[in-house]
């Protein structure tokens, strides 16, 4: 049995520690934040919840389309039926696909937490550094360090993997070509129900990218709670505005899908410093000899089960070095 640590407890993060426990492995998890699932999240508030980072997933790996059908008889997912349209410089039209589109009951973090069922993540410990000696990595953080480990994972956002993966250069050089381009999410819950004839709908020219009714999802509470992307472009632009700065604009830019936007109850704004990312399309990195290895949505393909195929990929290349 090796011990091994993984940073970050994503849906790439936990997927990894999984399939390392199930082999027998004794795996600890490192999050910075309170909860479980990463950019799959859901905020509570007065205003009710909000899925705030990734709204839905798709499955087109047989591998996930396998585990999302356990899943759904578990009652842990369910698929997404709101009806879906297409927005672009004030024409609308139904989004014609017909591929299933899948959501976390009751919010988006139930994915990670029923796959991380049963192994050890310490939250709110931000690692700041790791190190290997003698061949044994430890994980450095505010509240001390912990040695002893035979292999290392990082399952956290390029931009974050980099300054930990400077120990292992060749694996650095190709985390330094990761990209994530930001996201303002706004969350608003208005007085009456918006005057659409759609649920979600993906945008084109009003600096908004999708805007979805939360309460639209199976297993939410009643409620016109939505929740609005902007585009990349404008978030890049406005990223470093205060968020209660955001929130009017992002309503000013709704106003131009729909100019009847009723009164707003309460609106808060997200920043999302690393949301989608193109994806390198290179599965996972990982270095045989240091037992270090790299996941992430950004390594494969941007989406949930990009970063799910990433996390299986690297516990792939692991497994047989410990
Ligand atoms: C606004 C938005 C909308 C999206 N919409 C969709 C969608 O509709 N469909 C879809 O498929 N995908 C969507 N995505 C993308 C999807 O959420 C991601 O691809 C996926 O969740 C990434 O998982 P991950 O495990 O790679 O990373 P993450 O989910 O980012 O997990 C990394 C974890 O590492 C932690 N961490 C970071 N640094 C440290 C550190 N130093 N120490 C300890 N912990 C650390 C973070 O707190 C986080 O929990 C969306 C993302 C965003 C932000």
């Amino acid at each position: 049995m090796s011990r091994v640590a993984v940073v970050g407890a994503g849906i790439a993060g936990v997927v990894c520690a999984r399939a390392l426990a199930d082999a027998g492995h004794q795996v600890r998890i490192y999050e910075k934040s309170r909860g479980t699932g990463g950019r799959m999240a859901t905020r509570r508030g007065d205003a009710g919840t909000f899925d705030h980072g990734a709204q839905y997933f798709t499955a087109r790996d047989p591998r996930f389309q396998s585990l999302i059908r356990h899943l759904e008889t578990k009652g842990v997912l369910a698929p997404y039926r709101g009806r879906i349209a297409q927005w672009s410089a004030g024409v609308l039209k139904p989004v014609a696909d017909r591929e299933p589109r899948y959501v976390g009951l009751p919010g988006m973090p139930a994915l990670c937490r029923a796959l991380a069922e049963g192994v050890e993540i310490v939250h709110e410990q931000q690692v700041a550094a790791v190190e290997q000696l003698q061949g044994r990595w430890s994980v450095l953080g505010a509240a001390g360090r912990d040695d002893g480990y035979d292999a290392l994972v990082l399952a956290v956002p390029a931009v974050q993997a980099l300054p930990l993966s400077v120990v292992v250069p060749g694996i650095a050089a190709r985390v330094a070509q990761g990209r994530h381009h930001p996201c303002w999410a706004l969350l608003v819950k208005f007085a009456a129900p918006l005057p659409v004839d759609f649920d979600a709908a993906f945008i084109e020219g009003a600096h908004l990218g999708w805007i979805m009714r939360d309460s639209s999802k199976p297993g939410r509470e009643p409620g016109e709670r939505w929740v609005l992307h902007a585009t990349a472009d404008w978030s890049r632009e406005n990223l470093e505005l205060d968020a209660g700065a955001v929130a009017p604009l992002l309503i000013e830019a709704l106003r131009v899908v729909v100019p009847a936007v009723p009164p707003v109850i309460e609106a808060r704004a997200h920043r999302w410093r690393y949301a989608l990312s193109p994806g390198l399309g290179v599965g996972s990195l990982f270095d045989r000899d240091a037992r270090f290895g790299a996941c992430g949505d950004w390594c494969a393909d941007g989406r949930v089960e990009g970063a799910w195929l990433s996390g299986v990929d690297l516990a792939a290349k692991l497994l047989p070095a410990l």
